[in-house]
């Protein structure tokens, strides 16, 4: 069946690339048949507060211009669990470059991970849900199994966090962090079967949904990856729902438009896998 909803879309108001203006996300839902669909910049630190802001203001000044759309479009971020001591370092101050990624250097492996917001900020803008995204490695090895274990000690923060409704792009690997080191998932078999069953667990205790992630999805089946990552990752994301997990579309998308992305092509890749569009998450 059709896509008909999307909760992981960047606008001009993200601290990076994004550019897409609200009335053309709004345009451009309608016209791919998005009925239910969300706004989610991202947030990592209290120096993106200004950002949320921004897209706050713009998000009430749509509902306003489109009043149909109440209920059905949705005001949301893109949370990143960030380690304490950057934390704390940004909050005093301390920092010599501009940390609007952190502070990415010189921290201590294994510091607590945290979310730099509360109930009091999620109130002020009026947050509707959260989309909660691992972007880097917290100054760990580089190598397979620390990256490996670094990754899964901030998904099982993130699924287990009460303030998590979506976990975004499961394995997705910034390759910036670290020029030098391969993508220690671009072979999915070495996520273990403690580590999967471990999330799986987390994902339906604290009934947070999973997400199927535009950014992963185009690495893969643009043949950056082999085709047998797709192959084990759309399956076990199949598998996942048959448990019970809810599953989240997700495009992320980052572009002016959403002209890229072809909700009709993924929507066969995920048939062809025996995904259920129709059982997807729905706020
Ligand atoms: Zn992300
Ligand atoms: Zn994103």
């Amino acid at each position: 069946m059709a896509i008909t909803s999307d909760w992981h879309i960047h606008t001009h108001c993200s601290c990076d690339s994004a550019c897409m203006e609200f009335e053309t996300l709004i345009n451009n839902a309608k016209k791919h048949g998005i009925t239910d669909f969300g706004v989610s910049d991202h947030y990592h630190t209290r120096l993106q507060e200004a950002d949320i802001a921004a897209s706050r203001v713009e998000f009430d000044k749509a509902i306003e211009n489109h009043p149909e759309l109440k209920g059905r479009f949705h005001f949301g971020i893109e949370a990143t669990p960030m380690s304490k001591w950057e934390v704390d370092k940004i909050a005093h101050g301390e920092y010599s470059e501009k940390p609007t990624y952190g502070i990415r250097h010189g921290g201590p492996a294994n510091a607590p991970v945290i979310f730099d917001f509360d109930d009091e900020f999620i109130e002020k803008y009026k947050i509707e849900y959260i989309v909660t995204g691992v972007h880097w490695p917290m100054y760990c090895d580089t190598d397979l199994q620390s990256l490996l274990s670094e990754y899964h000690r901030q998904y099982m923060f993130a699924a287990t966090h009460p303030y998590t409704d979506i976990l975004a792009h499961y394995t997705w690997y910034d390759t910036n962090v670290y020029p030098d080191v391969k993508n220690p998932f671009a072979d999915f078999s070495r996520v273990s079967e403690t580590m999967r069953s471990e999330l799986k667990h987390a994902l339906l205790e604290n009934k947070v949904a999973l997400e199927l992630n535009g950014f992963v999805l185009s690495e893969h089946t643009s043949g950056l990856l082999p085709k047998t990552f797709v192959d084990e990752y759309l399956g076990w994301f199949a598998d996942m729902q048959k448990s019970g997990v809810i599953i989240a579309q997700g495009c992320d998308c980052h572009y002016k438009d959403l002209s890229k992305v072809n909700y009709d092509s993924i929507s066969k890749i995920y048939e062809h896998y025996g995904i259920d569009t129709d059982k997807f998450y729905c706020l």
